[in-house]
């Protein structure tokens, strides 16, 4: 694991439950349970972790004063020493069909961007796990962007704050599950979760404890590309839902689509998927398949594609590739995409096609690439480059 291609700052090569030594001062940073060891020595009663992350996550109250439970000391010390926001709300954009897209700034002026999808019944956020992402789809906005950093636990956990807060300001309907009008999240953003692997950990270990978000594991989902060594240490951690970006079913395809297929190829990739046993049918994995004009949407393609996820219990999304400007490739035609799921459906595999959200404003899958916002946006990391 130690051979694959990491960015020098992850925190999956630093030692402490997530906490990057740089970030210290962030509490979003810190898991109940490290909170609860670190406040004794603070002089504080271990148990004020529990209302100390009541408030921030349950409530959504990140000023101290407001934390009415807590002693002045307490709050005195979040005050001073430890920071409870992580990003701030840089800029709001609202799709004609509901989708809100926000670019959220970290301290050091990187820039993230974060997606809500109100539907019926359910509300989805989608959070970016790095800025930028190493691993350069050809057919993916934020590929193109290249790699700038791992974001920290603070700054993903951050994103469920500053979008719950947008949220809860704007005038989108909102279905309550729970307390809290985010239902479901998906590391489908900006990156590649299993690159920034601990923080990704951490922070789904702060959305399902009952102290904190208190969401159940299965509506928090996580996207891959196919890490393979890192698939099953995310798994064992944490009973989430996986989904793996296939995009092909042959090796020439997918390595020009995918890079990181030079290195865990198709078989590879589907054989690891096929001896874990978390994998049932009550717990499939759920491929994604973006279906571009020419390159992977032939009916042969389609055919292979049941062939190759045989014995691996499955769910098929088919995402007709939303163009960007930095790719030559579109979506097949209606009448394509359709000959295509027919196939796959009447061959047995459960599959859905996923309606593009929020294209216009650049928020749909794969066009997470800073576009879309007015200019300033983009001007303060530019500046300090
Ligand atoms: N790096 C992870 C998490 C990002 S998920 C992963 O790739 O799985 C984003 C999803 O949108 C991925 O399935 C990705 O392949 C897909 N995607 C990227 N660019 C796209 C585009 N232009 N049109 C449709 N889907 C795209």
């Amino acid at each position: 694991m130690d051979t694959l291609n990491q960015p020098s700052r992850s925190p999956d090569t630093e030692a402490g439950a997530g906490v990057e030594p740089d970030d210290r001062l962030q509490i979003k940073n810190y898991s109940i349970e490290s909170l609860r060891e670190r406040l004794p020595q603070l002089g504080i009663e271990p148990y004020r972790a529990d209302q100390i992350a009541g408030w921030l996550y349950g409530k959504g109250v990140e000023d101290p004063d407001r934390m009415t439970d807590l002693s002045n000391h307490v709050r005195g010390l979040l005050r001073d020493e430890w920071e409870t926001r992580a990003l701030h709300t840089e800029k709001v954009a609202r799709s004609e069909d509901g989708t809100v897209k926000a670019v959220l700034r970290a301290h050091d002026g990187e820039l993230i961007e974060s997606v809500l999808i109100p539907e019926p019944g359910r509300t989805t956020l989608c959070i970016s796990t790095q800025v930028g992402c190493p691993l350069a789809c050809s057919f993916c906005a934020t590929g193109a962007l290249g790699f700038r950093r791992n974001l920290s636990t603070a700054e993903i956990v951050d994103q469920v704050c500053r979008m719950r807060e947008v949220l809860e300001s704007g005038a989108e309907p909102t279905t309550r599950h729970d307390g809290n009008p985010i239902t479901n999240i998906v590391f489908m953003g900006m990156g590649e979760p299993l690159l920034n692997l601990s923080s990704v950990l951490e922070t789904i270990r702060l959305l399902v404890h009952p102290k904190a978000f208190g969401m159940a594991p299965r509506r928090v989902t996580v996207s891959t590309v196919g890490v393979v060594p890192r698939i099953e240490p995310l798994l064992r951690a944490a009973p989430v839902n996986l989904a793996v970006s296939l995009h092909a079913t042959r090796d020439e395809v997918r390595d020009q689509l995918v890079p990181l297929n030079r290195r865990f190829p198709i078989r590879v990739l589907l054989d690891e998927l096929r001896q874990l046993d978390c994998v049932t049918p009550r717990r499939p994995v759920f491929f994604e398949y973006t279906l571009i004009a020419g390159i992977n949407d032939s009916l042969a393609d389609a055919r292979r594609l049941v062939e190759l996820l045989e014995g691996i219990p499955s769910k098929l999304n088919l995402i007709p590739m939303n163009p960007h400007s930095d790719s030559p490739h579109g979506p097949p035609d209606d009448a394509a995409v359709d000959r295509f799921l027919r196939e796959v459906a009447g061959r047995g595999l459960f599959v859905s096609l996923r309606r593009s959200r929020g294209p216009d404003i650049d928020a749909a899958c794969g066009q997470l690439a800073l576009r879309q916002v007015s200019e300033p946006v983009v001007a303060p990391h530019r500046a300090e480059a």
